[in-house]
């Protein structure tokens, strides 16, 4: 409450020479409205008129009635100056009683407001409208004012100046040297300006300086998540313990089951088909004719080593594999295709790309580069091309499922199983003109896995790609399932994967790092490993339909803590 107090007016007032101060009725639209503001002079003068009106009014017709008293004149008989006194009298006393009256019921009837007050304290209840939000939001995303030469030397000047917009808070962590210390400071200006008091965002217990220029901009905290552990994954010979980081209950307990099937049948198998990071620039011509000429320039076999080795120069994992162009009229899409080692491979593939684009003015100095990226790359949409063509890992993963594990562990049967995924993941997702997304729930385990190990979250959209196939095998007894999952994007090198916690979960799979004998291998073992984990949610998704037990199970671990307890025991 006090910070919102202290805004509505130190902050009002740092934002009152900006050009886009709202108008004073718009400011308080959040405060109380009380009856003194309809008048035309501020309230306290008015009090101070009225209160002195009394008193004047009270006095004098005392003083006429003692007087009257004494000379034993009748007291009905009044003059002009008494009748003038009693109005006066009578006027004051409505306004006194109005106001003073009024704001004593108001105060008593509204004592629940500040309750409400208390929530908004609290962070639980509406927050009430802050008057500066536009202009000073700028102040905490960067003020048009440069930073001054010389920071102040105390955190309160600080926040005051990041507040008031005289300091951009991005140059905080420059300027002061100190990460954690820079996250403060923003924080507490964001709480000044937004009166959200944030408590449940945690601030401390994290690395700020680790995630610097890479990871995160004008932090102020960190969000907390749970990591589940699905597993052992028998896959290719091999136990994982898959961490999954999320907040869906039953996920990680019906991966972990689809584990327990999966290892009680000798394990799964998988393949890595393709391993290529992709960009595709886009570049218009003078004419399609010129365009098509660029094309057979890139596609041609003749040319390809000389691309390779301008557009292999930049980096000592990146190595383009291939060109494939598409056209529009005039424009020109190139999709280049090149393995990243153990990084998920966005910077290294856009390096080599401006390289190859350098080079190719010289011949083509018609060539007018629209975009590094022409979204025929594609990254992070649904898209057609990394479906049929693939982007990062390529992956099928499969396995037996014995006919006793599919009635004791998944509590089903191999027929109604396979007619399922028939109906459901390939009949129906044809009826809803799916891209990608013939399965139960790949993107489940994609996504859990991908923020527990440092992935790009958002690239769980092409990397959730996945057609899942049952089929009775062994004269109908046993379930083969297999999961091909064309575009799983991940590396173990670069972005979040450094950071402590994401490091750990890659640590826990075994690939932590840049792997030295064979760079590739820890991101292509980490892409089997989703596809495995993928394999796994299927299965017991799948089989939890068959069975009818999805609301059932759903129920006892989406409950709360409470319920759970009762489910438990
Ligand atoms: P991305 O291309 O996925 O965005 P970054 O460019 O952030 O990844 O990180 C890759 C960096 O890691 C590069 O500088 C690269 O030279 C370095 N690196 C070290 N070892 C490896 C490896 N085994 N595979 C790939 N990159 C590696």
């Amino acid at each position: 409450m006090e910070v919102r107090r202290m805004m509505g007016h130190g902050g009002g007032g740092a934002v009152a020479a900006g050009p886009r101060q709202p108008p004073p009725a718009a400011r308080v639209s959040g405060a109380r409205v009380q009856a003194g503001d309809a008048l035309p002079l501020p309230i306290r003068h008015t009090n101070l008129i009225f209160s002195a009106l009394f008193a004047a009014s009270l006095a004098y017709l005392m003083r006429r009635w003692r007087e009257k008293i004494r000379s034993s004149t009748p007291l009905h008989a009044v003059g002009l100056t008494e009748m003038l006194a009693i109005f006066g009298l009578v006027a004051s006393l409505i306004y006194l009683l109005s106001f003073f009256g009024i704001a004593f019921v108001q105060s008593i009837v509204s004592s629940s407001d500040e309750d409400e007050d208390f929530l908004v304290g609290s962070g639980v209840a509406q927050r009430e409208p802050s008057a500066p939000s536009a202009p000073v939001q700028c102040a905490l995303l960067g003020s048009s004012a440069a930073a001054p030469e010389k920071m102040p030397e105390e955190d309160e000047e600080i926040v005051a100046s990041v507040v008031a917009g005289k300091i951009p808070s991005y140059v905080l962590e420059t300027r002061l040297g100190d990460c954690r210390r820079a996250a403060g400071i923003r924080r507490e200006a964001l709480r000044r300006i937004t009166g959200s008091q944030i408590e449940g965002l945690p601030l401390d217990g994290f690395d700020y300086a680790s995630i610097l220029g890479q990871c995160c901009e004008l932090p102020v905290g960190y969000v907390q998540l749970p990591v589940g552990i699905a597993g052992p994954l028998l896959l290719d010979g091999q136990r994982f313990y898959v961490p999954m980081a999320t907040t869906e209950g039953c996920l990680v307990a019906s991966t972990n089951r689809g584990c327990k099937a999966i290892a009680e049948s000798g394990g799964a198998t998988s393949i890595v088909l393709r391993d290529g990071m992709t960009r595709a620039p886009v570049a218009r011509l003078p004419s399609a004719r010129r365009a098509a000429e660029l094309k057979a320039f890139l596609e041609g076999p003749a040319n390809f080593d000389t691309l390779s080795m301008v557009f292999n120069r930049s980096s000592r994992f990146g190595r383009l594999q291939g060109v494939q162009c598409a056209m529009a009229g005039r424009n020109l899409y190139m999709r280049f295709s090149c393995s990243t080692g153990d990084a998920m491979g966005m910077n290294m593939v856009s390096k080599g790309v401006q390289n190859v684009l350098d080079f190719l003015q010289d011949d083509f100095p018609d060539m007018d580069v629209i975009s590094i990226s022409g979204n025929f790359c594609s990254d992070k949409k649904p898209a057609a091309v990394n479906w049929i063509e693939g982007r990062g890992k390529s992956v099928v993963c499969e396995a037996v499922i014995k006919e006793e594990v599919v009635k004791k562990v998944l509590k089903t049967n191999v027929q109604s199983l396979v007619e399922l995924n028939t109906i459901k993941n390939l009949v129906g997702s044809a009826i809803a003109g799916a891209l990608g997304g013939f399965n139960a729930h790949a993107s489940n385990i994609v996504t859990a896995i991908f923020i527990a190990t440092g992935q790009d979250p958002a690239q769980n959209v092409e990397s959730s790609h996945c057609i899942t196939m049952l089929e009775p095998v062994n004269d109908g007894k046993d379930l083969h399932i297999s999961v091909t999952m064309p575009s799983i994007e991940v590396g173990t090198v670069g972005g979040g994967t450094q950071l402590a916690s994401q490091a750990a979960c890659l640590d826990l799979l075994g690939v932590k790092g840049a792997n030295r004998e064979s760079p590739g291998s820890n991101a292509r073992l980490l892409a089997t490993v989703v596809a495995g984990g993928v394999l796994a949610g299927e299965l017991s998704l799948l089989s939890a339909l068959a069975a009818g037990q999805l609301v059932k199970s759903h129920m006892k671990y989406n409950r709360s803590s409470k319920d759970m307890s009762k489910a438990a025991s």
